[in-house]
């Protein structure tokens, strides 16, 4: 490794403080490594500032308001519903701080461990630079995250545009709220400003919303959303927009011909990119793939010795969890002599619209593909005792079983607690015991998860599979 006269040496440079970086960065220092620790604006990354904590704690705020104008069905008076936005976005700002504060003292407390504020560039395999300061590290993680893709729509370089992280400054209930995408961010969205008061339209470009999920999963939220007066515009192959005034004036061509919205604001929610082009990697050996994602192998080291990727710029994950667990399997490796690695992983997150969407493991289209013989069980909320009682029995339950070994391939949760209920497949699965494991167990009267033995005493196969 290449030292210079200037530079300031580290056992261990951390680049970004999102979900991954600063746990390793703390468990390094406290196991005696020298560590640096460099983050360019917020502490806490995209969870804590633009993603999950704030669009939760906003999602929060827009159930109150939904079920506040259901009140009456539950034989409860409210009088009128009012959102007050500024008190919505404080309580947002409230939340999501804290975290963000709690993360940097957490850095800045942490004997061994210096934050550097600022954008790391590298310069070399093990050497980055800060506004002219250049610090070197036996070890580099690249814990960078990404950012907003913004898609191309003529004339987008003329009208005001959001993303996800500008929304966060939005303390105003929008009159019409124009969504670009139709995937997770684009719903959760869509279906929070609903609730607080605006117009909304969806414009996705696939024939179907979220569509890494399977046929009913789409059908079902595209029926959700439409239930709540959103306008969901399916099959958009074409969007143009200018300035109308202090309007958006956007054109839309799908297969049944053009029309035309006045948007008074446009959120763009396309999907995700790297922040790996703003690093230097061109300065270094560590290869990037065709999307910009760093190039890491199970263990999540990359292509140049002693530097490692973790969470969203490595591609093998696009959640919180998923880059916790990259910390996790690189903690327990170099400090602990074990072998763990990504493929240990199964595939679990949520997407929480309300009824929240929780999947684990295969869907049905995966385990088609991959050619194996399945039985699927499933049980519509309406058919579950505690949806009934709370009066929200929207979705369904679905599971997937192995044919042969009985060993769950994944489960599918649409409903009430579908967040918190598929744990309890997850688990199964890491344990890869039989489905008869939940069979057999007791479960607490009355939950959603009561339910779930049952769902599994019922399976059929799975047609095609
Ligand atoms: C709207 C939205 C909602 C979401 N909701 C959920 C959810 O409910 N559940 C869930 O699991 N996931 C959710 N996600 C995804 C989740 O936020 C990300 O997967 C997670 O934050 C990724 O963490 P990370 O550690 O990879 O990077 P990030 O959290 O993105 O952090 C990267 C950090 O690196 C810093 N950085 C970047 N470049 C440099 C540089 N050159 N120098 C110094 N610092 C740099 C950035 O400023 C940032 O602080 C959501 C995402 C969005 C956009």
């Amino acid at each position: 490794m290449e030292v210079t006269a200037t530079a300031t040496h580290f056992d261990a440079i951390v680049l970004g403080a999102g979900q991954a970086g600063p746990p390793l960065a703390v468990e390094l220092a406290n196991a005696g490594h020298k560590v640096a620790l460099v983050e360019r604006k917020d502490f806490g990354g995209t969870c804590v500032n633009t993603g999950c904590i704030p669009t939760k704690t906003l999602l929060a705020n827009a159930r109150v308001a939904h079920m506040a104008r259901r009140a009456g069905d539950y034989g409860v008076s409210t009088g009128s519903i009012v959102v007050d936005m500024k008190k919505v976005k404080a309580r947002k700002d409230e939340v999501a701080g804290s975290s963000r504060d709690s993360v940097e003292k957490m850095l800045r407390t942490t004997p061994n461990c210096t934050v550097y504020t600022g954008h790391a560039r590298f310069v070399a395999d093990h050497a980055i630079e800060i506004d002219g300061q250049r610090l070197e590290g036996e070890r580099i993680f690249i814990n960078v995250g990404g950012r907003a893709t913004i898609p191309r729509i003529d004339g987008l370089e003329s009208v005001p545009y959001l993303t996800n992280s500008s929304m966060m400054d939005i303390d105003f209930v929008p009159e019409h709220l124009v969504i670009v995408g139709g995937s997770y961010v684009a719903i959760e969205f869509a279906q929070m400003y609903r609730r607080f008061g605006s117009r909304v339209t969806i414009l996705q470009r696939g024939p179907r919303l979220v569509t890494r999920e399977d046929e009913d999963v789409s059908k079902a939220m595209l029926d959700l959303l439409v239930d709540e007066q959103i306008d969901v515009r399916l099959d958009v192959d074409n969007i143009a927009v200018r300035s109308a005034g202090s309007d958006i004036h956007v054109e839309v061509a799908t297969r049944d011909g053009k029309s035309a919205i006045t948007a008074s604001h446009l959120l763009l929610a396309t999907g995700r990119m790297p922040n790996t082009d703003d690093l230097g990697l061109e300065n270094t050996s560590i290869q990037r793939d065709e999307h910009g994602y760093v190039v890491v192998d199970d263990s999540l080291k990359t292509s140049a010795t002693g530097v490692w990727a973790l969470g969203d710029c490595n591609g093998r994950g696009a959640f919180t969890h998923t880059s916790y667990n990259d910390y996790e399997i690189i903690a327990a490796n170099l400090l602990r002599g074990e072998s763990r690695r990504v493929s240990d992983r199964i595939v679990t997150y949520a997407v929480f619209t309300d009824p929240p969407l929780a999947r684990v493991g295969m869907t049905e289209a995966d385990i088609r593909k991959a050619n194996r013989r399945a039985l699927v069980g499933t049980r519509p909320m309406t058919r579950v005792g505690r949806a009934h009682e709370r009066g929200e029995t929207r979705g369904f339950l679905k599971v997937l079983v192995d044919a042969e070994t009985k060993l769950i391939l994944g489960a599918c949760f649409l409903g009430i607690e579908a967040d918190e209920a598929i744990h309890c497949v997850t688990d199964v699965m890491y344990a890869q015991k039989p489905y008869t494991t939940i069979t057999h167990a007791v479960h607490i009267h009355p939950t959603v998860s009561e339910l779930i033995p049952t769902v599994f005493e019922n399976l059929k196969p799975l047609e095609g599979a």
